[in-house]
């Protein structure tokens, strides 16, 4: 995968606990603080037990997760979930084992069984930080397997577990906390960077733009109080509008082109200079290269598409 090498410029991926976010009773968020391979990671209390959302990268980001979670539990039992395998979201788990239950969808679980080592090989060529974090990584067993829907009841609060079907990730999975009126978006949403668009072919080509813009309609349909996206600042509802607006924006752009049969390198540098313009303070611009690309594959005259967005 090195063809599609990602760049890692920033500075170390640790996850750090100043600046914890209360967003509702007894319901925390470590921010991420806009430094990359660092997620959001949400910390979910009940009156007997505690969900964390994310583990971060590699097992000494998730030492210190588990030990922040502990403390915050102050001896209600533990869970652990993560909204897809990607390693900055779950390439901790095994710091959980025989701490926690470790709870996600099925289709997350097949993923990091099937593209687990891949996606560790392919992260460690990012660079020696990345590197660091990674050393020891054994990819962990979840405990608890649900397919579509899971309700934890964590004692006078019940946590909604959703798989989403295909989109970012085969495995995606959304998590709401009714009550307060949370979102945890996982990769879904991110803000102040172009969408990540993880698309490495011959080796993985899951993400889906046309089912991603599905499941984010149906995601902004249900306006909750406050979106935590997978990297970069908490918000409101809006946070799900701007990354429908943009995944549309990239979609119709790039089909636009895709009708008049021109090149993708072309549509790349002509869709990347525009996108550029529009949100010149955005990160990640190497992920509109590859949005294009999975696009470009989507098209409907493509032999890959598959329809699913004119039924999702
Ligand atoms: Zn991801």
């Amino acid at each position: 995968m090195s063809d599609h090498a990602l760049e890692f410029t920033g500075p170390d991926p640790v996850v750090r606990f100043e600046g914890v976010q209360e967003l509702a009773a007894d319901l925390v968020v470590v921010p991420n603080r806009s430094v990359q391979l660092v997620p959001n990671i949400g910390v979910i209390g009940g009156s007997e037990a505690v969900l964390v959302v994310e583990t971060g990268l590699g097992p000494r980001n998730a030492d210190t997760v588990l030990r922040f979670a502990a403390e915050y539990a102050h001896g209600r039992r533990l869970y652990l979930t993560t909204t897809h395998f990607h390693p900055e979201h779950a390439f901790g788990a095994q710091s959980f084992t025989g701490e926690a239950t470790f709870l996600v969808n099925r289709a997350q679980a097949d993923d990091l069984a099937a593209k687990g080592e891949a996606y560790l090989q392919m992260f460690r060529g990012l660079g020696a930080p990345v590197a660091r974090q990674l050393e020891g990584v054994e990819l962990a067993t979840p405990d608890v397997v649900y397919d579509d829907e899971y309700d934890l009841d964590l004692g006078g609060r019940v946590v909604q577990l959703r798989a989403t079907g295909r989109a970012h990730s085969k495995g995606d999975q959304v998590v709401t906390v009714p009550d307060a009126g949370v979102l945890f978006t996982g990769d879904l949403a991110e803000t102040g960077q172009f969408a990540i668009f993880p698309w490495f072919p011959p080796y993985d080509t899951d993400v889906s733009g046309t089912r991603w813009i599905a499941v984010m309609r149906k995601l902004a349909a249900t306006r909750p109080r406050v979106v935590v996206p997978g990297h970069g600042d908490i918000g409101g509802p809006q946070v799900l509008d701007g990354v429908l607006d943009y995944l549309e924006l990239l979609r119709d752009e790039t089909w636009r082109r895709r009708d008049s049969t021109v090149s993708e390198d072309t549509i790349i540098k002509e869709v990347t200079a525009l996108l550029v313009e529009r949100h010149p303070d955005w990160a990640g611009r190497e992920w509109i290269a590859t949005g294009v690309g999975c696009l470009c594959s989507e098209h409907p005259s493509s032999e890959d598409a598959d329809g699913t967005e004119a039924t999702a």
